[in-house]
Formats: C-alpha cells, structure tokens, sequence
C-alpha cells in the first residue's frame, strides 16, 4: 500500500507537457559483458565487434564504471525496474518474484505521459501489466522460431503464443521486427514513448542467426593472459570453484557445451573450447549490432533520432574466458561491469567519457527523470543521472565512493560461492561467505569463507589476491569499514542471518 501511494503522489508533477519530452529507446541485450563492446577497447575491440554500439558511445556518453548490484538475470532486471537492491527488491535468486504493482519504472513512465512497451527477454515471471504494451519471451525464450508471450484473452501465463512470421527467424530479428511493428503501428502517437527493448542474446547456449556463421571463421581470437595463468586469484586450493572454459572444472566447462573432443591434449581442448565459445558470443553479439543499426534506421526515417534517448546496456556482464572462468555471478570486473551508453545530442555532448560509479539501481531515476518526474519515489534506493551527464562528467562532490554487489545463489548451477562486496574506483573488497541462508535454490554445500581484496590500480585483471599482504592492511580496514557502512546505509545488515554476521564479527 505505502508503495501505490508513494507513486501515485510522486508522479502527478510529471503528467504535463508530454508531447514536449523526449522519446525513450531503453536497448538492453542478455550477458553482454562491456568488453564484447568496440568503444570500451580491451583485447577484442579490434574485431570490431559492434560498429552501431560504437557509434552510440561516440555521438553520446560512455560509462566506464557501471556496475550491476547481483550479476544474474532476474535479479538484475528487478533492480532496473525497482531501482533497488536485490535484498530490498526481494528478488535475490532466478526464482524470486516481482509484484505487478513493484514494477515502478513502467508505472512511473506511463504517469509522466509516455506510450509504454516491454518487447523480447522478460525473465521476471509475473506479467508485464504495467506497460501499456507487450510482447515477450516465455522465460528465457529461444532462440530460433521463438513464440511469445501478448495480452490476450487468457490469463497470464496461458497466453503463449506464436506470433505470426517469426516461423523462420533468430529471436533478434523477431525481437526487432516486433519493436518496429509497435513504433510503426502504437496508437497514442501524440505522446512520447518508452519502449524497453530486450534482446536475448548473447545468453547461453549462444546461437547465432546463420548469416554469422562464417563470421571470424578465419581469426584468432585474442586470449586473456588468464586463461593460462592463474596467479594469485581467487582460492588458490579450490580449482573446482566457478565452471571454466577448459578441463579446471571436471562437473561443467565449455568444452562440454561445445562439444569439444575429449582425447584432446589439456592445453588443446581448453584453446579450441575458448575458440568456438567466443566466436559463437560474438556472432550473437553482431545480430544484436546489426538489429539496433534497424532501430536506429527507422528512428532516423521518421525524423525521431535526435528525440529519442537511447540508452544501451546488458543485464550484467560475462566472463569470457578470464581466469579461466565462463559465465557471471562473480564479482569479478567482467561479470560485474555493465555496458552504459547513452545518446541524446540535445542534451549529451557526444564523446562524453563519464567514470563516476554507477550502478543499475541507478537506471529507474534516470530515466524517471528524464520523463520529467520531478520526485522520484523514495522506494528507489539509487540516484539519478541525468546530473552527471549533464554536466559532461561531473559526479557530484556527495556521489557514491563505492558501488555494493551481492550475489545470493550458493554453488548453484555454475559453482560460484555466495558472495558480497564493495568495489571502489582503485580497490575490491569481497567476503565469500558460501552459505544458502534463505535464498531458494542455493545449495548447502560446506564452503570455507574466504575474502579477496584486489588493488585495481596496479592490478585491474585481479591477478593478485592481497588480502593477506602486510602491505595493504590499512587499506583492508579502511575497505571494512566501508563495506560495514554501505551495507548499513543500504539495509543489508544481516541481522536474520546470525550464522553469517558471526563471520564477520
Ligand atoms: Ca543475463
């Protein structure tokens, strides 16, 4: 009750002058770790794997350091929606829920006097009733001859169904051919719209459509250094830890998923394995590229472009091949790392590089604002934006020094420790604390609590695990302090988990 009504006060400001607001084109693609991306570089930027991505970031911002607060599906959508933390969402694990009515992003965008769409990946369960539109993947969707999910006369979930003339098609062109039908075809055109468009790809078991197939046939992908060496990363006495993209992880690894020959040498079978795995994610990641050029095609025909907010972003990132780790849900810098592009040459300067920290609790009062909601509903745990980008860069001198993550999944499905942490703009400080407590779907398996502090500045693959350094002891403290005091302002504090507060106490 107190959140209705909490929204229905703070959106009654934003309801004038709608014909005079941007248009909002939220592009958000599944597992597209920022490295997959040309403009934020690194080892695969000169594959030129996305040239419309690229040409986002240049004629808008870029920033560097957006993070996701759980690195997961269903959690990490919630928290785009609800503008909160996993623990205050509810939403912790794949199995969690989200109310219709929690669902303040839509609810706010339809009060500022927007159109509003929820067209492809979903994954939150419940129906996406808030938007005035929808059309979206059953759970997590195929991605060759995908049905969907529309209004209609059956109730939500019964009402699956085939949309006609995607018979033949990837899900990213389906996905797009719907999203260019609604913004050809949406009945309120004397409002603005916000349309969330939602790609599946480049998720697991990444199948690209087949005019990629030949794509890179002949390259080399380039390796990280970590998928040989591990260093001093992570648990060093606990190599079945995280599934791998070679033989590390005898239950899961990629080899498996490709198909990859067993009698293969070691060596062998972990480098054809990377091979096949990163040019299958890459050639999804190409159709998502080459499917916002579509987008942005039309918005240019119709004369929309430069109306339009775009904002470019994945769900989370994605290890590829890093320590010899596939996959998300660690804490990692490319699990957590999210891409953030956004283009609004009314109001971006193009080229803007922002390296602020943000996270994707941050999304909901952005785009909030955006619309022109001069109160942002005080259920939303992050901070707007728009003043940041506005001003080129600029964080504001009270601007978060630490962005918190936590993910809640112990051991499940990809062998990943339940952990949490804080990252800073030079330091990482992690508590793997392996216990299921409440989250469903968590394993119980007995996990030795361990903690990990990377130095970024002079470490920023994590190579070097410095929790026991005499060097960094006062830092270690500082960054305890800091993580104690985050969870505090935030409202994890653990309280109901007695067996976890005693590890850190
Ligand atoms: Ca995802």
């Amino acid at each position: 009750m107190k959140i209705g009504l909490t929204l229905a006060i703070s959106f009654i400001a934003a309801t004038t002058q709608a014909a005079d607001k941007p248009n909002i084109l939220y592009i958000m693609s599944d597992d597209h770790a920022a490295h997959g991306i040309g403009a934020y570089g690194g080892r695969l930027a000169a594959m030129n794997p996305t040239p419309t991505i690229d040409r986002l970031a240049q004629e808008g911002a870029i920033f560097r350091n957006a993070f996701c607060i759980n690195s997961i599906c269903t959690p990490s959508r919630a928290s785009v929606l609800t503008g909160q933390y996993s623990h205050t969402s509810g939403v912790k694990t794949l199995s969690d829920k989200l109310p219709p009515e929690r669902h303040t992003l839509a609810h706010g965008m339809n009060a500022a006097g927007y159109e509003t769409a929820m067209i492809g990946k979903w994954h939150l369960k419940v129906e996406p009733s808030a938007f005035d539109f929808y059309t979206v993947l059953p759970g997590q969707g195929a991605y060759f001859n995908p049905t969907f999910r529309v209004r209609g006369p059956h109730s939500w979930p019964k009402n699956t169904i085939t949309v006609g003339g995607y018979d033949s098609k990837h899900s990213s062109d389906a996905i797009t051919d719907i999203s260019l039908k609604w913004l050809k075809n949406r009945k309120e055109k004397d409002k603005p719209f916000f349309l969330m468009h939602h790609f599946k790809a480049p998720h697991d078991n990444f199948e690209n459509a087949e005019r990629y197939d030949f794509l890179w046939e002949n390259t080399a992908i380039p390796e990280p250094e970590s998928l040989w060496v591990r260093g001093n990363h992570g648990p060093q006495d606990r190599d079945q830890y995280g599934t791998s993209v070679g033989k590390r992880n005898s239950r899961r690894n990629m080899g498996d998923h490709m198909f990859i020959d067993d009698a293969l040498t070691t060596a062998e079978y972990k480098r054809e394995a990377y091979q096949r795995y990163l040019k299958k994610f890459l050639r999804c990641v190409r159709g998502v590229d080459d499917n916002i050029a579509r987008l942005l095609k039309h918005l240019e025909k119709t004369g929309e472009l430069d109306n339009t907010v775009i904002i470019y972003t994945s769900d989370q990132g994605f290890m590829l091949g890093e320590h010899d780790y596939i996959d998300k849900r660690w804490m990692y810098e490319e699990s957590l790392r999210m891409p953030l592009i956004i283009r609004y040459p009314k109001a971006i300067k193009a080229g803007t590089e922002i390296t602020a920290l943000v996270n994707e609790t941050d999304f909901a009062p952005s785009l909030l604002e955006l619309a022109g909601v001069t109160e942002i509903p005080d259920t939303i745990q992050g901070r707007s934006l728009i003043p940041i980008l506005e001003s080129g860069g600029q964080e504001p001198a009270d601007w978060r020094q630490a962005t918190y993550y936590r993910y809640w999944m112990n051991m499940t499905h990809h062998d990943n420790p339940a952990h949490y942490g804080i990252r800073t703009k030079t330091h990482k400080l992690i508590l793997f604390y392996g216990l299921p407590l409440d989250a469903k779907g968590a394993l119980q398996d007995k996990i030795e609590p361990y903690w990990e502090l990377y130095d970024l500045q002079s470490d920023p693959h994590e190579m070097n695990n410095v929790y026991n350094n005499p060097a960094y002891t006062k830092i270690q403290k500082t960054l305890k302090t800091l993580l104690k005091e985050t969870k505090l302002k935030l409202g994890d504090t653990d309280e109901q988990y007695p067996a976890l507060k005693a590890l850190v106490n």
